[in-house]
């Protein structure tokens, strides 16, 4: 699941259900508490709210042994135009995926498994 939701209640992140509504936003139910809330589908930049977004591929690295790095596939991630627009413009000169190692946003879960269950990761600058 690429999107970031979490419930507000218990934090659970993997035991939720989305179902759409007639207006457009999302009721999430959390599995574990049952917590229900609505959620408004559209891409927003975390830092400015934008709802300017742009999907570029980012390639998903895998760390072998030692410093080897292999690309074993490419996902989606949403940068803003305003607070990303580097990441966007080298993005679209290049042609190519990102490297995770250059997004300042993004979590490299193969950085560091043990520091990405800590919580309280905000992106507060
Ligand atoms: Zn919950
Ligand atoms: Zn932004």
């Amino acid at each position: 699941m690429a999107a970031d939701i979490s419930c507000p209640e218990c934090g659970e992140s993997e035991d939720l259900q989305g179902t759409p509504t007639e207006s457009g936003l999302i009721n999430i139910c959390c599995l574990a508490c049952e917590t229900v809330w609505q959620r408004d589908p559209q891409v927003r930049c975390p830092r400015c709210e934008s709802a300017d977004m742009y999907a570029a591929p980012v390639a998903v690295i895998e760390k072998s042994r030692g410093t080897q790095l292999s690309i074993v596939s490419t996902t989606s991630e949403y940068f803003c135009w305003t607070c990303d627009r580097d990441l966007i413009d080298e993005q679209r000169r290049s042609g190519t995926a990102l490297m995770p190692d250059q997004l300042p946003t993004l979590d490299t879960e193969t950085e560091s498994e043990n520091q990405q269950r800590m919580e309280g990761r905000d992106d507060r600058t």
